[in-house]
C-alpha cells in the first residue's frame, strides 16, 4: 500500500479509554480514524476510588475534543457500539450509525461485575453515588475484594472517612496474593493503622449476607467481550478475547484488541496505555505493507495508593511476579500519584505529537 493508499485506510476505534484514545491519537495523521465513545470525555478509571472518597468527578473526566483531539483529524462519534459484523467490516451504534472499517481496535475495557443490585451496593464505577452515600452515615461499611482496587478502595474511603464509618475489607484469598511478602506486610500495617478490618479467606458469593450498612463490590473486574462473542470473535480461557503476538483477534486478525478486553496480562492501566500505541504502530507498519508488529505486555511496577500520604510501590519483573524490593509510605505515595497524572499529561502530548509517542521507553 503506498502513502496515499495509506492515508485512505479507514480505522475505528471502539473505546475511549486509556488504550482506544492512545491507538487513535497515534493513527490520526496514518489514516481515517473514526473513535466511538459513549461519553464524550476520557475518565480516568485509576482515580475512581478517590472519587467515591470526595473527589470532584469533575477533576477526573476530561472532555474528549478539547482537551484531546481538537487539533487532531479524528472523527469522533458520541455513541455506544451495539454490533459488530466482521465478515462486512462495519460497527452499529446505538444512533443507528453505520461506521465501515479496514482495520477495527476493539478497546472496551473492562467493567465490575456485580452478583446483584441493590441500593446498598456500589462498585468503582457508582463512585458518586458511594459518595453521597457516605456522607449520609455513620455506619458499617464493607469492601468485598483483597486485589489492588479492593486495597486502595478500602484505604481511601478509611481514611477520609473512618471517622463517621467503620471500614472492613473481606477477600476470598489472602490480601493481595500478587505481592512480596514485604510488600503485603505493608498493607497490612498501614491499612490496621487506618481502622480498616481485614478479613480474609471469606469468599462472598451475595453481597446480601454481608452484614453492613454499604458493601462496596470490587471482587471481580470482566472484560467488556459481549459485543465480540456476539460477533463470533474467539475467546481464551479467561473469557477475554484470544490475540496473537501483536494484540490482533486470532479468529479475526482484522480486528486489533487493546487493554483489558484482550489477553491474559492483569488488566491495567500500565498495559492499557502503551498497548494503544504498540499497537497504532503495527497498523501504520501493516498500512506499509509490512507486517504487524509483535509486541509482549511487559510489566514493571505495582503501584498502590492507600489513601493520599501512604502507598506502596511494588517492583516486578517483566511477568508481573513481584521482587522483593519495596517503596512505602509517602515517596510511593508521591510516585504513584506521579504516574497517575503522567497519563493524562501524555496524552496530552500524544494530541500534540503523536510521532514521539513511540521514542518513550515501553511505548
Ligand atoms: C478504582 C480503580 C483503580 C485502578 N487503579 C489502577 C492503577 O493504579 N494502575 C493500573 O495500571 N490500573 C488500574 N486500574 C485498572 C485500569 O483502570 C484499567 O485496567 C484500564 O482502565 C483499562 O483500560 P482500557 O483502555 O482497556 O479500557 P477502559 O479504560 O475501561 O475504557 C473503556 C472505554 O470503552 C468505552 N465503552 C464501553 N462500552 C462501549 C461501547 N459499547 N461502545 C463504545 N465505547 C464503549 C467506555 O466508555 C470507556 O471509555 C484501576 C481500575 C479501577 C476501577
Amino acid at each position: 500500500m503506498n502513502t496515499f493508499e495509506q492515508a485512505q485506510q479507514r480505522i475505528v476505534v471502539i473505546g475511549a479509554g486509556y488504550s482506544g484514545l492512545m491507538a487513535a491519537l497515534r493513527l490520526s495523521p496514518h489514516a481515517q480514524v473514526t473513535l466511538l465513545d459513549p461519553v464524550g470525555h476520557l475518565t480516568e478509571r485509576v482515580r475512581l476510588h478517590e472519587v467515591a472518597a470526595g473527589r470532584p468527578e469533575s477533576e477526573v473526566t476530561h472532555p474528549l475534543n478539547a482537551r484531546f483531539l481538537r487539533h487532531t483529524r479524528i472523527t469522533h462519534h458520541t455513541g455506544r457500539a451495539v454490533s459488530l459484523d466482521p465478515a462486512a467490516r462495519t460497527v452499529t451504534t446505538d444512533t443507528g450509525l453505520v461506521l465501515p472499517y479496514d482495520r477495527l481496535v476493539y478497546a472496551l475495557g473492562s467493567t465490575t461485575r456485580l452478583p446483584d443490585r441493590s441500593e446498598r451496593l456500589f462498585t468503582a464505577e457508582s463512585a458518586p453515588a458511594l459518595h453521597k452515600r457516605l456522607l449520609d452515615g455513620p455506619g458499617r461499611l464493607a469492601v468485598v475484594g483483597g486485589g489492588l482496587t479492593g486495597i486502595e478502595m478500602a484505604a481511601e474511603l478509611a481514611e477520609r472517612h473512618g471517622r463517621d464509618w467503620q471500614v472492613r475489607l473481606l477477600t476470598s484469598d489472602t490480601l493481595a496474593p500478587g505481592l512480596s511478602v514485604k510488600g503485603r506486610a505493608h498493607l497490612r500495617t498501614t491499612l490496621a493503622s487506618l481502622g480498616v478490618r481485614v478479613e480474609e479467606g471469606h469468599r462472598i458469593s451475595d453481597p446480601d449476607t454481608v452484614d453492613a450498612d454499604a458493601v462496596v463490590w470490587s471482587a471481580s473486574m470482566v472484560p467488556n467481550t459481549g459485543l465480540a462473542a456476539d460477533a463470533g470473535l474467539a475467546l481464551n480461557s479467561v473469557g477475554r478475547i484470544d490475540v496473537d503476538a501483536a494484540h490482533r483477534s486470532v479468529s479475526h486478525p482484522e480486528i486489533y484488541v487493546a487493554g483489558d478486553a484482550g489477553g491474559t496480562h492483569r488488566m491495567s492501566c500500565q498495559a492499557a496505555l502503551p498497548m494503544g500505541s504498540r499497537i497504532a504502530t503495527s497498523i501504520i507498519a501493516e498500512g506499509r505493507g509490512k507486517g504487524p508488529v509483535a509486541h509482549p505486555v511487559s510489566f514493571v511496577l505495582q503501584c498502590v495508593s492507600l489513601g493520599r500520604r501512604n502507598g506502596l510501590v511494588q517492583s516486578v519483573r517483566s511477568d508481573d511476579s513481584p521482587r522483593e524490593l519495596v517503596l512505602t509510605g509517602r515517596p510511593a505515595a508521591f510516585v504513584k500519584e506521579q504516574i497517575c497524572a503522567s497519563t493524562v499529561k501524555t496524552m496530552s502530548f500524544a494530541a500534540r505529537r503523536p510521532g514521539a509517542i513511540p521514542l518513550q521507553p515501553g511505548f
